[in-house]
């Protein structure tokens, strides 16, 4: 709930914070004395409470794992009965036989419970079984390291002569052993990382010395060796109960029992000290103890037994998780943690071995690279867990379709590499490859929803007795393969052969020169122009790029084009050309008349389409160029626009809103459809060369088809422009057939910027004098 505006706003103090300031009080006035005789009662106050706590917070924290906390309380109900019935009885202080043992009685299950709590939590927060038994034998072991002292230097040195019980003295030492063992479960508890040391875990730890410290005064006392009012004595186990009742009553106490992260854990340097010492402190007891009762010894030498069999297991599990780890991490290093598949490391190692036996004897070995075609969609379009699982089964898949000498990896994404050892032909390893494709046919059930996958896959094949093999080399080959298959229009296997590796060489170093070529200023626009039909005049001129490489000469758009779509370098490209093509028209509109009206057309990629700064940088394009938004045309595939049709119609609307021009180029070679046209805002359509160049045959339908698309673009208001006219017959067909603009040799072949005013001028002559021709 927000607060009011101008109210003063009221932090409620938590619950935890009352409990802790109230107790602490009630502690303060308990152990200044002046109670009086009360003071026992405020102690088993201040426990009640706590145990009420307790219940408390289990109910509204809500844990995720609650009988570690039932345990502490009902520890908690142990310890306020004993510690009660040790007050009513006077048990403090005698150690004779007739000391009652009901009280310890009744402690010692507090103690059990409250292990057992403890120990819960480290369960649940460490959750491997291995860790949990470290905690618990770190635990033993100081517990009998501080029992065999306590026997040595306090109990047995005091009690020499008294003669007192096994079992009183037992009992005696036993309370700090125990308790310390609780102070070691806490500890342990925080080598767990970090971030569970929580404020409640902090609490729990003050509880646990509290109740150490309170235990090893209890034992000075009992055997007289210190003495004390009882309310010092109550003191600790008074701070106790209050840290355990905060630690309770804190939200955080519910990550007490939440999983920690999974660190692996190197041997930390506290718990080889504490195991060091566990295992000195029965060499330094046997040296130093004086020899005493039979009785003593016994107890001191199982004692003894006991320290050093705990020590010895504690080093063996140590031991055992290191080696455990080791062999974890070797795993993952060489595994796909998705897939459980071997990984490129792997497959690197293994192919190298399966290369050294095959040069032994004299086989081949195949090598496959295997990519799914279009998995970024199934990513891109239901999300990565639905991507994930598909990966996950197409592993499987593969797994099952391989011969057991075979070696299926996930190298990373969608690519598989497979090693196919002992191959005997070229041949057999094709047939392997296109085992594999096939078995991908069926289709694939993900979350209830059937996914269709293809693969693309590249063969490299290497005979043992071949020296310039390795593995780095069939790596590449089956790469080069593998996009030729691609190429070759996906689902289908291409072997490796060395016309691949030159020509992957040449276009690497293209791609490479192409990168400099924008900076370099090596292309340059050619312009070529629309003209309006029947005796129109020029309409508008197409910006075509072009590279002048220095020692290549001038390189087609077809030709680099799609090097500069796939490496990325189209954005820059196509940034400039859009640049370039508006700053000319500006000029020519300057310098020349009878530009005016002209539109200049620019080719738009795929990937341009789908950049989401492209309407504003037209934007501002035009404006810097003082250009109006008719004056410029937009011509987009229709692949492009229908790789995302959603997203391309929402471009395409915000592009309408700028007034540009939108064509459809080289219509007809792709989807020939119209009825996706009405989703898309666009202007004028371009009938493909390949129509055009058939029209005049005898025995083509294309000018049936030219009439019928027409007559729907101009029913959808629509415009339409032929590519590619070279002949006066063609020009006239068009005509007939209704097209509204006509682009080709006839008119001009594409021309560079200073030219394109003489061939504009021609064209406007030409079209007076027939204009003329025409009237007269
Ligand atoms: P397009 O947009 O369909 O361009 C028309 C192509 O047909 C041009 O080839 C042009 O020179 C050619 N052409 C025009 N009239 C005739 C004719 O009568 N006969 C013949 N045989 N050809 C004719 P160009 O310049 O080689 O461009 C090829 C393609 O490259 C273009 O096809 C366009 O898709 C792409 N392209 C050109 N410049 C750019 C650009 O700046 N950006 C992008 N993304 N693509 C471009
Ligand atoms: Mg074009
Ligand atoms: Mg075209």
């Amino acid at each position: 709930m927000k607060d009011r505006p101008g109210a003063t706003s009221v932090r409620r103090w938590p619950a935890w914070a009352w409990f802790l300031t109230g107790e602490l009080a009630l502690v303060a006035v308990a152990v200044s004395g002046l109670l009086g005789t009360l003071e026992p009662t405020a102690v088993f106050a201040i426990g009640i409470t706590t145990l009420v706590a307790l219940v408390l917070s289990v109910r509204r924290h809500r844990p995720a794992l609650t009988w570690p906390w039932w345990a502490i309380s009902a520890s908690m109900a142990f310890f306020l009965v004993g510690g009660a019935l040790r007050f009513d009885l006077h048990t403090l202080g005698n150690i004779t036989t007739s000391r009652s043992l009901v009280p310890d009685l009744l402690s010692l299950p507090g103690y059990g419970l409250g292990a057992a709590g403890l120990l819960g939590f480290s369960r649940a927060r460490d959750r491997g079984r291995q860790r949990h038994f470290g905690v618990i034998l770190d635990a033993v072991i100081a517990a009998l390291a501080i029992l065999a002292v306590a026997w040595v230097y306090v109990i047995d040195p005091v009690l020499f002569q008294t003669h007192t019980p096994l079992a009183i003295r037992l009992v005696l030492t036993g309370y700090p052993a125990m308790s310390i063992f609780l102070v070691v479960v806490t500890v342990r508890i925080a080598f767990s990382p970090e971030q569970n040391r929580v404020p409640s875990y902090w609490f729990l730890l003050a509880a646990m010395t509290c109740m150490f410290v309170g235990d090893s005064f209890y034992m000075f006392a009992d055997i007289d060796l210190i003495s004390v009012a009882g309310r010092v004595l109550d003191l600790p186990y008074a701070l106790a109960f209050v840290a355990t009742g905060t630690m309770a009553l804190h939200p955080s106490m519910r990550a007490l029992t939440e999983p920690a992260g999974n660190r692996p854990q190197a041997s930390s340097p506290g718990r080889i000290v504490l195991v060091a010492i566990a295992l000195l402190v029965p060499a330094i007891i046997t040296l130093q103890h004086p020899s005493s009762s039979l009785q003593d010894r016994v107890a001191l030498f199982m004692i003894i037994i006991c320290l050093t069999v705990a020590a010895v297991l504690r080093i063996v599990q140590a031991l055992h998780i290191a080696e455990r780890s080791e062999a974890n991490l070797a795993y993952q290093a060489m595994h796909d943690s998705l897939t459980g598949l071997p990984n490129r490391r792997m497959m690197h190692q293994h192919l190298t071995n399966v290369l050294q036996r095959a040069s032994v004897d004299d086989t081949h070995v195949a090598l496959l690279f295997l990519d799914l075609d279009r998995f970024k969609l199934v990513n891109d379009t239901l999300g990565h867990t639905h991507g994930d699982e598909l990966l996950i089964a197409v592993a499987r898949r593969l797994n099952a379709h391989v011969r057991p000498s075979d070696l299926v990896t996930r190298i990373g994404g969608d690519e598989f590499m497979i090693v196919l050892g002992q191959v005997v032909s070229v041949s057999q390893a094709l047939d392997l490859a296109n085992r594999l494709r096939f078995s991908l046919r069926t289709p694939f059930v993900v979350n209830e929803l059937e996914f269709y996958v293809s693969a693309s896959i590249g063969l490299a094949f290497a005979s043992g007795d071949d020296p310039d093999t390795n593995a780095e080399v069939l790596v590449r080959d089956a790469d080069t393969a593998m996009y030729q298959a691609k190429d070759a229009g996906r689902d289908a296997v291409a072997v490796f052969d060395e016309s691949m590796r030159t020509k992957v060489s040449e276009r690497v170093e293209l791609e490479h020169d192409l990168r400099r070529a924008v900076e370099l200023r090596q292309l340059h626009l050619v312009y070529q122009p629309i003209v309006r039909i029947p005796h129109g005049p020029i309409e508008g001129v197409e910006a075509l790029v072009r590279w002048a490489h220095p020692t290549l000469g001038v390189i087609p758009p077809v030709k680099f084009i799609p090097l500069a779509e796939e490496s990325g370098l189209i954005m820059g490209i196509g940034e400039w050309v859009l640049e370039e093509a508006l700053r000319q028209l500006a000029a020519w509109r300057h310098q020349t008349t009878g530009f005016e009206d002209l539109y200049v057309a620019v080719n738009l990629s795929g990937a341009q389409l789908h950049d989401s700064g492209l309407v504003e940088r037209v934007r501002e394009a035009l404006s810097r160029h003082g250009i109006e938004g008719t004056a410029l045309c937009l011509e987009l595939t229709e692949s492009v626009v229908m790789d995302k049709p959603l997203a391309a119609a929402a471009v395409l609307t915000a592009l309408r809103g700028l007034d540009v021009r939108l064509a459809i180029d080289d219509f007809g070679t792709e989807y020939s459809s119209l009825a996706y046209l009405k989703r898309f805002p666009v202007t004028s359509l371009k009938i493909d060369k390949s129509f055009v160049d058939t029209l005049e045959d005898d025995d083509s339908s294309d000018a049936t088809l030219i009439a019928a698309v027409v007559a729907m673009a101009h029913a959808l208001g629509i415009t339409t422009i032929a590519e590619g006219v070279e002949t006066t017959s063609q020009a006239h067909r068009l005509m007939e057939l209704g097209c509204d603009a006509l682009q080709g040799y006839l008119y001009s072949r594409p021309v560079r910027a200073e030219g394109l005013p003489y061939v504009v001028n021609s064209l406007w002559k030409q079209s007076e004098n027939v204009l003329q021709g025409s009237t007269s």
